[in-house]
């Protein structure tokens, strides 16, 4: 693989420093050490990459969805034949385990390769009408140039499924990743190039993220913003797209509910929730948080948790066998200690873990802990605590646990653990959230709506419903009288 980038952003056909010559420096946050210097612009950069994109969309958004198709699985095939430099990349900045960041990217590629496939079929209806003198039809087109700016936390997935939807659906992009991880969001714009994306039509700005977001707010040529973030920036946006009326996609975060029934194998649940938990840090907005085990199973549940918990190992995400990382940054470490700390305080029990690993000096790390003796009032109750904390609470019945569990500001995912169908079905139609997991710790897919309910956000990403994100609907009505 040929890397171009050398760590500059990507505006019109050409990687380009910042306007203003801005530089930052990317940590690595298993040893706290800098990787390098990134190029770092801000609102001067993001008025360069709106000017490309509107000039690209021109020719871009009149495309067939097969030529689109085309480049888009190209750079799926890129992806899939350059999986271990660029899984390696992304441990470098994330931490994740290099397992995962493989599967990650694998997803990644996956999701070109399907929204190639479904870009041919955003069909529009033939709308039989009321008059005879009339013929109704509506179409899809695509909405125009959109900016999509992306977490940290999954930094190729978060890029891919806004990006591939947008570009099957003919639209052009302001592509804004997260500062922290933007190797991979270099990678993902080097499998566009060598697949012969034209110059303007995706444009990869690294930039200070306020400037950088009120320049895409203020500019109507921008119709839409897709935003993959904290509910604390959604509600910036919000504020913000009123001044131009700008669109929103957004995916804000969650605080996920997991109802275990007392008619569960216990072990079975205690050690798959050892592992889904904890990974990627819980630094997932799906990560099952809030753990609701039924009275009569909750000694047992807790302490056979606790067994596997402690046996997780915390490390290096290129070390063999390692299953948590660290956060991604001091501050995300510093804030999931101090609500460990404070939920102490509300006299919370801290069953195993919590505390930084003895064995390693540097890096931001932490042991995954569980904790009990807790209520709903408490702030693990309360917050997204995206970092490797395990809160227990229990429940008296059905009733009690939807109450529980819905007593939240958020609504992204939920799970529900039980072998009776008539519960299964009662808890999933109960819960108020966008996605439900019955028996199951992974409810997504590339072929499947994702998107939340409440404070969690407002649209879809992945499946159908990702690709209509970024076309608009036309009727057209024709008078043949
Ligand atoms: P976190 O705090 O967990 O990093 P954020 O919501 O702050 O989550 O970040 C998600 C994305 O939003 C990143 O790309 C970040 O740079 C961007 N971002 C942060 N602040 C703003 C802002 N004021 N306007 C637009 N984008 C922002």
């Amino acid at each position: 693989m040929q890397a171009s980038h050398q760590n500059k952003q990507f505006i019109n056909g050409t990687w380009i420093t910042a306007v203003d010559g801005g530089e930052l420096p990317l940590v690595n946050p298993a040893t706290e050490e800098i990787l390098g210097h990134i190029s770092f612009g801000n609102e001067k950069d993001a008025a360069l990459a709106i000017d490309a994109a509107e000039a690209a969309f021109k020719t871009w958004s009149k495309t067939t969805p097969y030529y689109r198709a085309e480049i888009l699985k190209k750079a799926a095939n890129y992806l899939r034949d350059n999986l271990e430099t660029i899984a390696h990349d992304m441990v470098l900045e994330s931490g994740k385990p290099l397992l995962e960041a493989r599967g990650e990217w694998t997803v990644a590629a996956n999701l070109f390769e399907w929204y190639a496939e479904e870009g041919k079929r955003a069909y529009g209806r033939v709308i039989p009408t009321s008059r005879i003198d009339k013929r109704s039809s509506v179409i899809l087109q695509p909405m125009g140039i959109i900016g999509i700016i992306t977490a940290w936390n999954f930094p190729a997935y978060n890029p891919a499924r806004a990006w591939a939807a947008a570009l099957a659906a003919g639209c052009t992009v302001v592509a804004k990743p997260s500062e922290n991880t933007p190797l991979s969001a270099y990678h993902l714009m080097e499998a566009l190039i060598h697949a012969g994306l034209p110059p303007g039509v995706l444009n990869l700005l690294i930039a200070d993220a306020a400037p950088g977001g009120e320049a895409m707010l203020n500019d109507k040529r921008l119709k839409k913003i897709s935003f993959t973030g904290s509910a604390r920036v959604g509600k910036i946006l919000m504020d913000g797209a009123s001044r131009t009326h700008t669109k929103l996609s957004l995916e804000l975060g969650g605080n996920a509910p997991v109802v275990i029934f007392d008619d569960v194998d216990v072990d079975a649940i205690a050690k798959a929730a050892s592992i889904a938990r904890f990974r990627n840090n819980g630094q997932v907005c799906v990560a099952p948080q809030r753990f609701y085990v039924h009275k009569n199973i909750y000694d047992q549940f807790a302490e056979r948790l606790s067994g596997y918990v402690s046996q997780l190992k915390v490390g290096s995400g290129f070390e063999e066998g390692v299953n948590v990382g660290p956060l991604i940054t001091a501050r995300q470490r510093d804030s999931v200690f101090d609500l460990l700390t404070k939920s102490k305080t509300e006299r919370a029990e801290v069953l195993t873990g919590g505390n930084r690993p003895e064995h390693l000096e540097k890096g931001y790390f932490m042991q995954p802990a569980v904790v009990g003796n807790l209520d709903q009032s408490s702030s693990l109750a309360r917050n997204e605590i995206f970092g490797p904390v395990l809160p227990l609470f229990s429940f008296d019945d059905l009733d009690d646990a939807l109450a529980k569990a819905n007593d939240t500001e958020y609504g992204l995912a939920a799970y529900a653990f039980t072998d009776n169908l008539k519960t299964a079905i009662k808890v999933s139609e109960g819960l108020e959230f966008g996605i439900v997991g019955i028996n199951e710790w992974a409810p997504h897919g590339t072929e499947l709506p994702f998107g939340g309910w409440k404070y969690s956000g407002q649209g879809h990403e992945s499946g159908s419903e990702g690709l209509y994100e970024y076309m608009e609907k036309k009727l057209i009505s024709i008078g043949i009288g």
